[in-house]
Formats: structure tokens, C-alpha cells, sequence
């Protein structure tokens, strides 16, 4: 078992290799730590900044047991691990944060919103369907339009349909692969925010300010944080994080993505139990960054505190934006995070820069 707080000089374990798990990896090492990246990749963004790669599937026991040998907390950048990696890596004595209900709650959108409504967090209306029948049957009794996902997998809007008919279901279902969904009526939202907050190993929580989101095809472009709420509006989010935290008795920093109503309520759309792209803007804007308070909880440290200094305009460089990266140099208060992915695919996200502004 790890020795918690978890001393520098211990070694520190991420699964997944993306961007996330080298602005997780840069972090660990700047509070001492070694880190250990298991990812089936042998050429990727966090393991050419870690210690040491594992190369392997998440779900590959020798990895599993490569990784366990020699990292005595273990933590992830993405939400499909499959829970049993996560009970392996506990039974070989390794401590792994977030937890194994975190994971599950995350993966499957009914199991998240039953969650949510349960722990007083309030979401759209939602259905469940596993077959054609039932998502028509679902959609007629909701009322359309509904949005159609799919229960488990789907990111940056990849894996939803809207429905415009109950008679349409049927179509909708079949395009996205004839997996069960989740049918959710449409958030008539104004603006589209979110909160990343973390809990420690004692319990503690923080909680950074709200950042308000904008979206192009289902990929975030930018964040705006601090984003100008009003103190109930805050308030109102901090008590969903709380809660959100508590039920599932949380460790580490999780991102919870909300609508924001006319009427000046909030509903969760999801929550991600992990650093989240909404949160990058905290590595310009704040003392201490989501990456390093994810450390900082994993390794049951004390929590940073999360008061920003700077106001900040987070932008994503998707593609072949990262190409700018000359000119972005020349931009003064532009801060300039570039991930080493080596191929600009349409769409990917290759970096993202910091702009900063007074507060
Ligand atoms: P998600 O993959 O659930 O984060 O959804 C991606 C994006 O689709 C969100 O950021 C929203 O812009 C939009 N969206 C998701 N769910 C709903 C909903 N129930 N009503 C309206 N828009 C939604």
C-alpha cells in the first residue's frame, strides 16, 4: 500500500498518453514526483515528458502489472478505463484515484443522471431506449425534439442525434451504431459554463471559479474565465460541485459541464472525472493549476488554493492552427501550451493558448 501523502520521488502512474496526461505529467514532475505513462502508443504527448512509458492496452493485465510494480498511485486522463483495470491495479495494492463509482457514473449517461437527480443536482428530463421500438415509443412520450445519445462513449459531440419526430427515432437509433441511448429533452440554455472543483483524500474541497464555454461542431474553441456570473449563479454551482463530490466520495479534480437557464438556474449536462479542457485556462489564471491540484489530491497532499489573478480567454488550436505557433510567439500576455502530437488531423486538438487579461 502507498504511503499517503504520497513523498516526491515516489512514482506517480497515468493511464492514457494524450494532452491531458502530459499537462498531468509536467505537473507530478514539478512537485518531484516520477511519472509512469501506460499508454499503447510507444510515441506519445504525455510519455515523451514522463519517466517512464508502459506500453500497452488499458485492459492488458501485464501492463497492469508492469505499471503496479513500479507506480504507487495510479490516476487517469480519460473516463472509458474499463473498471476492471482499476480493481486489478487495487488488488495489486496500488491506490487509484479517482475511484472505481466515479468511473462508472461517468460512462454511462443514465447511470450519471440518476446520479445526479439523486445527489439533488438537477438535469434535462431524460429516457432510456436499447432498441428501436423503445427510443420511438420514448420520443412520442417525452415529446420531440429530443436529443438522442448514446449511453456509453460519446465525446466532443460525436454519438448524438437530434430527433425532430417520434417517427424519426428509429432512423436516429440505427445511425448511431443500434446501441442503447439516452433520449434528453433540449436544455433551452442561454449560456453554456462550467466548474472544475476537487476533493481531497481528507475530504477537503475547491472549487475555481466558473468558466463559460463556446462550442463549434461539438469541439470546445474557447473559455472565458472568470466568467461574469452573479454571486447566486456561483453559489448555485459551488452547491452542485459539493454534492457532486460527496456522493461520490471523490478524489481528485473533476469537470462538470452545466447550462445556464433564462431564469438563472443551472442544470448539469455532464461530468468528467478528470481535468477537463474547460479548466486549462486555470494554468495562466491561478497560482496553482487544475493539473497540479489533481497531483495535489491524488497524492493526498494539501489542496491549492483556487483565487485567480488574471482574468483569461482560453483558445483550442485544432488542426493546422498549431501551425501559427511563430506568430502566437510574437503576441504579448498570449501563453502558448503545444501537446507534440505529431499529425495535424482536421479537428484535433494540437495546443491551446492562454490570452491574459486584468482581472
Ligand atoms: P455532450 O457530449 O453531452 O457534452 O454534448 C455536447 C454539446 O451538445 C453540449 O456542449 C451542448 O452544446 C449540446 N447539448 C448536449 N446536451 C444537450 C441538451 N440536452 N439540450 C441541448 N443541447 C445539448
Amino acid at each position: 500500500m502507498a504511503t499517503l501523502p504520497l513523498p516526491p520521488g515516489s512514482t506517480l502512474g497515468i493511464l492514457g498518453g494524450g494532452q491531458l496526461g502530459r499537462m498531468l505529467a509536467l505537473a507530478a514532475a514539478r512537485l518531484g514526483f516520477d511519472v509512469a505513462v501506460l499508454e499503447r502508443d510507444a510515441d506519445s504527448p504525455a510519455g515523451r515528458v514522463a519517466a517512464h512509458t508502459i506500453v500497452g492496452a488499458y485492459d492488458d493485465p501485464a501492463a497492469l502489472e508492469q505499471l503496479a510494480a513500479v507506480a504507487q498511485v495510479v490516476t487517469f486522463e480519460f473516463e472509458n478505463v474499463p473498471a476492471d483495470s482499476v480493481l486489478k491495479l487495487q488488488s495489486l495494492g496500488v491506490e487509484v484515484a479517482p475511484g472505481p463509482e466515479a468511473l462508472a457514473v461517468a460512462q454511462d449517461r443514465i447511470a450519471e443522471k440518476q446520479f445526479l437527480n439523486a445527489s439533488g443536482a438537477p438535469t434535462v428530463a431524460f429516457s432510456a431506449a436499447d432498441t428501436a421500438e423503445e427510443a420511438v415509443a420514448a420520443t412520442a412520450a417525452m415529446g420531440a425534439p429530443v436529443l438522442m445519445k448514446t449511453r456509453r462513449e460519446g465525446y466532443d459531440g460525436k454519438g448524438q442525434r437530434w430527433v425532430e419526430h417520434a417517427a424519426d427515432a428509429a432512423a436516429a437509433f440505427t445511425e448511431l451504431g443500434g446501441v442503447p441511448v439516452i433520449l434528453e429533452a433540449p436544455a433551452d440554455f442561454v449560456r453554456e459554463l462550467s466548474i472544475i472543483a476537487a476533493r481531497g483524500r481528507d475530504g477537503a474541497t475547491a472549487v475555481y471559479p466558473l468558466a463559460e464555454n463556446h462550442h463549434e461542431g461539438g469541439i470546445l474553441r474557447r473559455s472565458l474565465a472568470p466568467a461574469q456570473v452573479s454571486e447566486d449563479l456561483a453559489f448555485q454551482a459551488e452547491k452542485i460541485a459539493a454534492r457532486i463530490l460527496k456522493g461520490l466520495n471523490y478524489v481528485g479534480v473533476v469537470g462538470i459541464e452545466l447550462f445556464e437557464l433564462k431564469d438563472g438556474t443551472l442544470l448539469v449536462n455532464e461530468i468528467a472525472p478528470r481535468v477537463h479542457n474547460t479548466g486549462h485556462w486555470t494554468q495562466d489564471g491561478c497560482a496553482a493549476d487544475q493539473f497540479e491540484q489533481h497531483i495535489r489530491a491524488v497524492a493526498g497532499w494539501p489542496l491549492a488554493p483556487t483565487v485567480p489573478h488574471a482574468r483569461v480567454e482560453m483558445l483550442n488550436l485544432l488542426g493546422d492552427e498549431a501551425e501559427a505557433w511563430s506568430k502566437l510567439a510574437h503576441e504579448p500576455d498570449t501563453r502558448i501550451h503545444l501537446y507534440g502530437k505529431r499529425d495535424p488531423k482536421p479537428g484535433r486538438k494540437m495546443g491551446h493558448v492562454n490570452k491574459l487579461k486584468a482581472l
